[in-house]
């Protein structure tokens, strides 16, 4: 049966008080659950999950991008910009209650390069006339042309319901990351090894099969170097899978880990070194056996 599931990131930016939380939080309430990631201190950048019976949307925080200094400097604006190709879609909230100031002005030219599909929206319309909101999108889309502009409101729910499909339908084709009902540190591992697993059937196509798992063995944490170090290995089944995960002269294993870190670093917000080994199962089960053998000999 083919997959219809649809998964994918989507950025919140804007400046103070334009009614980001307020959205997000309209957004992701849902009866099927809210994962609050735990808090986290510098590298969570998972603001919110919405799942859908048929689509998962992560909403990712960019720290710097929601403070009312907006006057970063280029090497800053880069890594800002970088972070949206990564996401599936931008979201841009203006308060239509308010003139365009420099900082929206900013955020609009910064988009206009950008080639990540945007949305903008103009939040507040419950505290204007009707009629005000259009010289509002006429001047907008001057700016950022073919970008779809939606007049909500956050705090009354007011167009929200078609805001969230048009969100969906921007979203690509992929499996769920998350179950909505386990957000531990467990689970940190177990998403980690999700998204390595991912990179791996996407890249060996069919040559290997869907049973190989990923075992999280350790994480790290070093704060001050915004680093976070992962441990771990690939199961296979048997030794002839090894030689397709490693590819020649590593470069499989390697596209692998690079695929896997891009998308890490994304979700945590910070540095990622990943070290992963390839191992055969089967010895791993002569092994145990082997173990137990030795201990009852004891
Ligand atoms: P953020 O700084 O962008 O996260 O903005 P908040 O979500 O914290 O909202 C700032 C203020 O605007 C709060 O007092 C909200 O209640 C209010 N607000 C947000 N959305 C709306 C809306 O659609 N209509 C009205 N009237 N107020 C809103
Ligand atoms: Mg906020």
């Amino acid at each position: 049966m083919e997959n219809k599931k649809k998964f994918g990131y989507v950025s919140i930016i804007g400046v103070t008080n334009v009614g980001k939380t307020t959205l997000l939080n309209q957004l992701v309430k849902s009866k099927v659950g809210i994962i609050s990631p735990k808090p986290q201190t510098t590298r969570n950048r998972i603001a919110g999950i919405k799942t859908y019976e048929d689509a998962q949307i992560v909403f990712i925080d960019h720290p710097g991008y929601h403070i009312p200094k907006f006057n970063l400097n280029k090497e800053m604006q880069k890594k800002a910009l970088k972070g949206f190709k990564e996401v599936d879609l931008v979201i841009l909230v203006l308060d239509c209650t308010k003139k365009i100031g420099p900082l929206d002005m900013e955020m609009l030219n910064n988009l206009k390069n950008l080639k990540t599909k945007k949305f903008i929206l103009l939040n507040k319309i419950d505290l204007i006339k009707k009629e005000e909101i259009l010289p509002l999108i006429k001047e907008i889309s001057e700016i950022l042309k073919e970008t779809e502009i939606f007049p909500i409101s956050a705090l009354k729910g007011t167009n929200l319901d078609k805001l969230e499909e048009e969100i969906k339908k921007s979203m690509p084709l992929g499996e769920f990351m998350f179950d909505e009902n386990k957000w531990t540190t467990q689970s940190e591992k177990f998403y980690i090894s999700e998204i390595i697993r991912e990179k791996i059937l996407n890249l060996t196509k069919d040559e290997v099969p869907h049973s190989i798992a990923v075992e999280i063995e350790k994480i790290e944490e070093i704060k001050e170097r915004n680093l976070m170090k992962i441990f771990g290995f690939i199961w296979v089944e048997k030794d002839s899978q090894k030689p397709i995960i490693i590819g020649k002269n590593g470069s499989m294993i390697k596209e692998i880990g690079k695929r896997a870190r891009e998308e890490l670093e994304l979700l945590f917000g910070c540095k990622i070194y990943l070290e992963i080994y390839v191992k055969v199962k089967e010895k791993w089960r002569e092994n145990l056996n082997l173990i137990k053998q030795i201990s009852e000999d004891f």
